[in-house]
């Protein structure tokens, strides 16, 4: 990759003093491990939006669907103030290259899912978004979206770490200046990868690229962006990876011994009934790639999808 990958973030989880009692919520799993590998583009809507800090705390009140922003004792209605400021944000960001964005979970500015929204009488229910994620999301679509909650878990978390490099090596490989052999290169090194989260996608995508040529570049990029977007944040099973283990053994039918695919089915039967994470038959997969040296395979994206140093691939 020529640079990091560049994510936007709530500025309080970086630890800047930011939040309305001049604190801050520290995540030390995305400044320390996630952060070496990512360029973070901070974001405090409540103070870039002008409240300052210390400030009196904020929440959502109304409609679910369309809260006001109004603070907790003097009841002051900021609604306006926050998303004109959103408004002109969102399009600012357009010129960072963000590849996904982090957010606070539970605020009523940043958080992406499940806010609390108070009814006229003070009644909370979990069911908005903050006032900036909003505007973002409904900004950038197709572009991943965590909150560090989210992110404890394990799934979650390398489910967005896989989008965000997939989604730079896409920008950096196709995106920035579209052709067919572009394409059809990605799509090949990414075929197994986009297996493992859906057949559908994989049936989808790669009939879209055969019959490319009938569609103008630009366009044919853009539905190929979507669907890979789409196809990645579907969930990875262990049904799912199985059967793209299965398909990558079937490349080393003449090579492999017997008692060496022996060995590979035992451990793949191992990983299906969840007694070994999923690291342990691609690490042996990878092993037999360099071994045999095998060209298509040493390109596939699934065999090597983020920074070894993450340590994901753990749990699944
Ligand atoms: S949650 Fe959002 S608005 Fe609140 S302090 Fe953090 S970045 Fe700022």
């Amino acid at each position: 990759m020529e640079e990091k990958v560049r994510i936007g973030i709530s500025s309080c989880l970086l630890g800047n003093n930011v939040r309305w009692n001049s604190g801050h919520k520290l995540d030390r799993y995305l400044t320390d491990t996630l952060g070496q590998f990512v360029e973070y583009v901070p974001v405090c809507p409540e103070v870039e939006a002008g409240f300052g800090v210390p400030r009196e705390s904020f929440r959502l009140v109304g409609d679910p669907e369309n809260p006001r922003l109004i603070t907790f004792k003097s009841k002051t209605d900021h609604t306006d103030q926050m998303l004109g400021w959103a408004r002109k944000r969102v399009r600012e960001l357009e010129k960072e290259n963000l590849c996904g964005f982090i957010f606070k979970s539970d605020s009523p500015s940043s958080g992406m899912i499940r806010v609390k929204v108070y009814t006229e009488k003070g009644m909370p229910e979990k069911k908005g978004v903050g006032m900036f994620a909003r505007e973002y999301m409904d900004h950038f679509p197709l572009i991943p979206v965590e909150d560090d909650g989210r992110l404890h878990n394990p799934q979650i978390r390398e489910n967005f770490i896989e989008r965000i490099f997939t989604l730079k090596r896409w920008r950096d490989d196709v995106a920035k200046k579209p052709g067919m052999g572009k394409l059809v290169e990605f799509h090949t090194r990414n075929k197994l990868l986009i297996l493992s989260h859906s057949q559908k996608h994989y049936r989808l995508m790669g009939k879209l690229v055969a019959e490319g040529k009938k569609i103008p570049i630009k366009e044919l990029c853009g539905q190929y962006e979507r669907h890979l977007m789409e196809a990645l944040e579907l969930k990875t099973t262990a049904k799912k990876n199985n059967n793209v283990l299965q398909h990558l053994m079937g490349y080393f039918k003449k090579q492999l011994t017997a008692d060496e695919k022996q060995e590979l089915l035992e451990i793949f039967d191992q990983y299906r009934r969840n007694l070994v994470p999923l690291v342990v038959p691609i690490t042996l997969i990878n092993h037999y790639v360099r071994k045999y040296d095998q060209p298509y395979l040493k390109m596939q994206t699934y065999l090597n999808p983020h920074p070894v140093e993450l340590k994901l691939r753990a749990f699944l």
